[in-house]
């Protein structure tokens, strides 16, 4: 058991960290901070932390577990405000959607206390944010990603796997380069995808009568559209070679159906459209997308 949780970015994943934490009576208390000291409060008043701190340092002095719940493009001054409150004892983790860009951040923001840092990604979410939607449940029988460094305390990585499967998540660990790779792919070209075909639907004249006569396949395809705008920002600059490079693929295989669809190409189509089929039809879900509320950034 933890004696006190450090929280910073009292939002929805924060939060529902610290929930979860509180419900499996792994910590004894919460301190947490959050950029709006109204955040905060709010926090505080929902009985997600059980002290208001005035900085991001003063919510991690005394902490033997700290978590990084701000947007990616935050973590590096976050880790700098913090490094001095941190112990070679602490164990400190994020849940950024990207993970490349906050391990270089937590190296330069934290130096000599790098080693204590595990970089974790919940593959677990909402398209709601804020602490108002912060649930206990929220990680049960989700994947969360660790990904080490060869300097990362060995220690550090069994504690978090403890901590993560403490709270009813399933853990797995690979190297940054294989998460940013993967993600781009599954996660963060979708989004981008899903962005660009609602604002081409919206922007055309008659994009308010076509959406109002959309279905399900509208339904399914364009949920992730309705993502928060400041979060998908700072993943999206993160880990940009890699979604533009999935980008690119995507664009290619777009043409390469266009060009089918021009020539009247009746059996290139189908067999194109047969491969995705066959290959959509055998994936199966896994722990962290059985649930279609939930956001799998
Ligand atoms: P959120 O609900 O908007 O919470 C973010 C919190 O961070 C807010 O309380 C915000 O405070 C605070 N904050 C922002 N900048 C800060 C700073 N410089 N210092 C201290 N606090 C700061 O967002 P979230 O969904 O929890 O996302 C947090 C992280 O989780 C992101 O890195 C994201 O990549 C990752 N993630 C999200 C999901 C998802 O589905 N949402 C899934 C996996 C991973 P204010 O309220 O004061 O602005």
């Amino acid at each position: 058991m933890f004696e006190q949780l450090g929280l910073i970015g009292c939002g929805l994943m924060g939060g529902s960290f610290a929930l979860a934490l509180k419900r499996a009576k792994l910590v004894k208390r919460v301190v947490g901070y959050s950029k709006s000291p109204s955040t905060t409060e709010r926090a505080r008043q929902l009985g997600v932390i059980d002290v208001a701190a005035p900085s991001a340092l003063l919510a991690v002095s005394g902490a033997d577990i700290v978590l990084l719940a701000v947007p990616v493009a935050a973590s590096e001054a976050t880790f700098k405000a913090i490094r001095h409150g941190i112990s070679a004892d602490t164990l400190v983790m994020d849940v950024g959607s990207t993970k490349g860009d906050v391990i270089e951040a937590a190296r330069n923001g934290l130096q000599k206390q790098f080693a204590s840092f595990v970089p974790a990604h919940p593959i677990a979410g909402k398209e709601v944010s804020g602490i108002e939607h912060a649930e206990a449940s929220l990680f049960t029988g989700r994947q969360v990603v660790l990904t080490p460094v060869k300097t990362t305390l060995r220690s550090n990585v069994q504690r978090a796997s403890q901590v993560w499967s403490g709270i009813g998540a399933n853990v797995v660990t690979m190297t940054h380069e294989e998460h940013d790779a993967a993600f781009a792919a599954v996660s963060h070209l979708p989004h981008l995808l899903a962005f660009a075909y609602t604002n081409a639907l919206t922007g055309q004249p008659q994009g308010d009568r076509f959406l109002s006569l959309a279905g399900p396949g509208f339904r399914d395809f364009s949920r992730i559209a309705a993502s928060d705008p400041v979060m998908w920002r700072d993943v999206l600059l993160a880990n940009r070679e890699q979604v533009l490079q999935q980008s690119q693929a995507f664009r290619k295989a777009l043409e390469d159906l266009e060009t089918l669809m021009t020539a009247g190409d009746l059996q290139g189509l189908e067999q194109s459209i047969a491969a995705a089929s066959k290959a959509r039809a055998a994936w199966k879900p896994n722990s962290s997308t059985d649930a279609l509320a939930q956001q799998d950034s």
